[in-house]
């Protein structure tokens, strides 16, 4: 019987109250640097298409074939009749460019992140994760009978102040986990200390690098490369849903025996369908030209840099660093309501843009997170600066 209806729309109402409801925009467009939405054509710098692979012809060209060729879904988990020849070459693909020993896909990072840990940490273990860390990083981790504890966000003291804790209440196997890059901030976690640090306590280290494969670091092996650890990260958890064309799909990579078990233990593996045919053949294209795209990463940073000086010589308040995703700063009380504002602002002017504020981001430190892309042109760039300095005029 449901008995629930009143206090679900009470629920409701209080989140509208709140001034908190998510709204979907629709677009009527393929997702790419330049979109149309419900209220008219914008330019889009809020996706996470950072090599403009999401709408690339030989992207959509190869998971178009796959469809031909290997069907439209699996209709297995792949341990039962799911896997095809394709499933295991994006997964030695993946391997070869992480340099990491072997990869396990997963239908989302989330699914992999819920499946990792519970395999790896039980009684007895401890798992050290950083405040920022993404919510699927959250959930798996709850998901494991391991000990949590947790540190200021790229604290390198607060994590070594947790990691002895964690040997003084007798934790047998440790493990920290990291974002690679925080998504709200774009900053870089700083995992040479934190390499060292493992190495110290005799911990696991476990990177999720959804923002990041693809694009971060000289030839986008992520913020291992970047950081110069390649060789140190025991685990990368990453999206294909993101820079790698963007569809879905994640994966976990690093030793061969943590892969290994992973496949013989992991519930979202196990008791979950297999990627689709047309996913995997459109991320391996797309695995296949970010190898070989200096020119484009070269455009992206390009682009960041172009935006982050404009947006300073107007004026603006941004968190530094280097990441395309660049968060511009309303704080104060008043911040939340300017942003959102302005964003509303923009789009009216043909840019495509969102607002964040609490609980999605600490009180008083709303912001408009923008994401460049390889795919925006210098004109795209200097088109939205120029929205952002006739919006913030308007509404000022
Ligand atoms: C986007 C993201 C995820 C989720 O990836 P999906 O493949 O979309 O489930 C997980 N972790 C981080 C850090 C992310 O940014």
């Amino acid at each position: 019987m449901y008995t629930i209806k009143n206090e679900l729309t009470a629920a409701l109402a209080e989140i509208e109250n709140a001034g908190l409801t998510k709204r979907e925009r629709l677009l009527t467009t393929p997702q790419g640097s330049h979109v149309t939405t419900t209220t008219g054509e914008a330019l889009n710098f809020c996706a996470n298409n950072y090599l403009g692979l999401a709408d690339h012809p030989a992207v959509v060209a190869a998971a178009k074939d796959a469809l031909d060729e290997l069907g439209f879904g699996m209709a297995s988990v792949r341990f039962i009749c799911g896997t095809q020849e394709q499933h295991t070459l994006l997964e030695r693909e993946l391997s070869e460019f992480l340099g990491t020993e072997d990869t396990i896909l997963y239908s989302s990072c989330f699914d992999a992140n819920g499946g990792v840990f519970e395999v790896l940490c039980g009684e007895g273990d401890a798992i050290v994760s950083d405040e920022l860390n993404h919510a699927s990083i959250i959930d798996g981790v709850r998901l494991s009978r391991a000990t949590r504890y947790r540190y200021r966000n790229a604290d390198m003291d607060d994590l070594r102040a947790q990691l002895e804790r964690m040997r003084g209440d007798g934790a047998n196997r440790v493990l920290i986990a990291t974002d690679g890059v925080f998504s709200m901030d774009g900053s870089i976690a700083p995992l040479r200390e934190i390499c060292d640090l493992a190495e110290e306590f005799g911990a696991l280290v476990l990177v999720d690098d959804s923002h990041a494969t693809g694009f971060v670091g000289p030839t986008g092996r992520g913020t291992p490369e970047a950081c110069g650890v390649q060789d140190r990260v025991d685990i990368v958890t990453g999206t294909l849903g993101k820079a790698l064309g963007g569809a879905s799909g994640g994966f976990v990579s690093g030793h061969r025996e943590i892969v290994a078990l992973l496949r013989q233990r992991s519930r979202p593996y196990l008791f979950s369908n297999a990627v689709a045919p047309s996913v995997v053949a459109g991320s391996r294209a797309a695995l296949r030209i970010a190898r070989v795209s200096d020119d484009a990463r070269a455009t992206l940073r390009r682009n960041t840099e172009l935006f982050r000086r404009l947006m300073t010589e107007a004026g603006f308040d941004l968190l530094p660093g280097q990441h395309p995703i660049t968060p511009v700063m309303f704080p104060g009380d008043e911040g939340a309501r300017q942003a959102g504002t302005i964003a509303e602002a923009m789009l009216r002017r043909g840019v495509y843009v969102v607002a964040f504020s609490f609980p999605v981001v600490p009180h008083a430190r709303a912001r408009i997170r923008v994401q460049l892309s390889a795919a925006h042109s210098e004109e795209d760039v200097r088109a939205c600066v120029a929205s952002f300095v006739a919006s913030r005029d308007e509404v000022a």
